[in-house]
């Protein structure tokens, strides 16, 4: 996980506007060709090229999104970057820059924002995309961030919400649940904490769910993975709120139904451990979970053999007739209407 160590604290008052704005972009280096001039003008400049061009913005409040006590500034910058670059990911694009704008209470040091930066400059090293621009501003309450995230994709190689069709195979990337669980431990965690502040938590057998929920990784290596099996997905979307609800908007923006059959969702074993632990069901855990970041995607069934043996994908389900309804196929073989959402894991309104 990402380190966050600071005990300096120095004004951001003391700083000024513009003192801050440079203080925190001057290691930020530009990486794309794409970016004619960024940080610095009233304007970026963006070399548009004959692709087309994605634009993505996700809006970040503290005590609606995130819990600074247990989510630390670089990882809530790190995070911020993610969930926007996972959604360029989902149009089967590159992304390329970002702008990132941030209100802050005096209740911060300059010491917090180096933090927060520390993460988005990580972010933006993995992921090659440049710091182009943002605004930086002062709040009453809180810390809230906003990022907007710049991407392409060459015209034909779109993918929308609206294109699967009956028979497609439904298809996700990596796996489910562990990032709402991961929260669901920091919770718990947080009110032994408030209880006790000398218990020190074992988080070991935790990890992986912990590291989903704090640091998660947009899947910028599936459209990769794709081209070299020669699959263009029908349609597309990156799980932010949760399977079942994801796999709504595909339906209704495509007007078809869809089969999900239980025994494919795919969990990590400490999902399967520490849903036993805090009584969860798994399955409602990957229904409606949320926050994952990975992708779901539709495939034409002529790509089943490419994509069936493939560590990266699990194929849940197919394609049905609109008038068939959204179903989830339980491991006794019963049919199920599938529900938007069991609980709001994301605390999103
Ligand atoms: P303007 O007054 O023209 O909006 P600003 O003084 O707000 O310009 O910003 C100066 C430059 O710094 C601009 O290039 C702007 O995009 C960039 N910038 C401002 N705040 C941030 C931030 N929080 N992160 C990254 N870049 C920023
Ligand atoms: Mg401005």
């Amino acid at each position: 996980m990402l380190e966050d160590k600071n005990t300096q604290k120095t004004s951001l008052a003391d700083l000024g506007e513009f003192g801050l704005i440079n203080h925190i972009t001057k290691y930020f280096k530009i990486e794309n060709a794409s970016t004619v001039t960024g940080i610095g003008d009233d304007a970026a400049v963006l070399d548009a090229s004959e692709k087309q061009t994605l634009v993505t913005t996700d809006l970040l409040i503290e005590g609606v999104h995130f819990d600074l006590s247990y989510m630390p500034l670089k990882h809530l910058g790190y995070k911020a970057v993610m969930v926007n670059l996972s959604d360029v990911y989902a149009m089967n694009g590159t992304a390329e820059q970002i702008t990132v704008s941030i209100a802050v209470s005096n209740r911060f040091p300059l010491e917090a924002i180096e933090e927060l930066y520390s993460g988005i400059q990580l972010a933006c090293e993995t992921y090659k995309v440049d710091l182009v621009g943002g605004d930086t501003t002062s709040s009453t309450k809180g810390i809230l961030i906003s990022v907007t995230a710049i991407g392409k994709v060459e015209k034909e190689d779109i993918v929308l919400r609206s294109g699967a069709k009956e028979t497609d195979l439904i298809v996700v990337s990596g796996d489910l649940g562990a990032a709402y669980l991961g929260l669901q431990v920091l919770e718990r965690e947080k009110q032994v904490f408030n209880v006790d502040p000398n218990n020190q938590p074992d988080l070991d057998s935790y990890t992986y769910l912990i590291e989903r929920q704090l640091k998660p990784e947009a899947r910028r290596d599936v459209a990769g993975f794709l081209k070299e099996l020669a699959i263009k997905p029908t349609a597309m979307i990156d799980i932010s709120d949760g399977l079942s609800s994801e796999i709504m908007h595909i339906c209704s923006q495509s007007k078809v139904g869809c089969k999900i059959y239980e025994e494919k969702l795919p969990l990590d074993p400490q999902v399967i451990s520490a849903c036993e632990e805090f009584n969860l069901d798994s399955t409602m855990v990957a229904l409606s979970g949320g926050e994952d970041y990975e992708l779901l995607f539709t495939v034409p069934i002529a790509d089943f053999e490419a994509i069936k043996g493939n560590p990266n994908f699990s194929i849940i389900g197919h394609i049905t007739a609109e008038n068939q309804g959204l179903n989830l196929v339980t491991r006794a073989g019963q049919e199920i209407e599938l529900k938007a959402q069991g609980w709001n894991a994301t605390k999103e309104v």
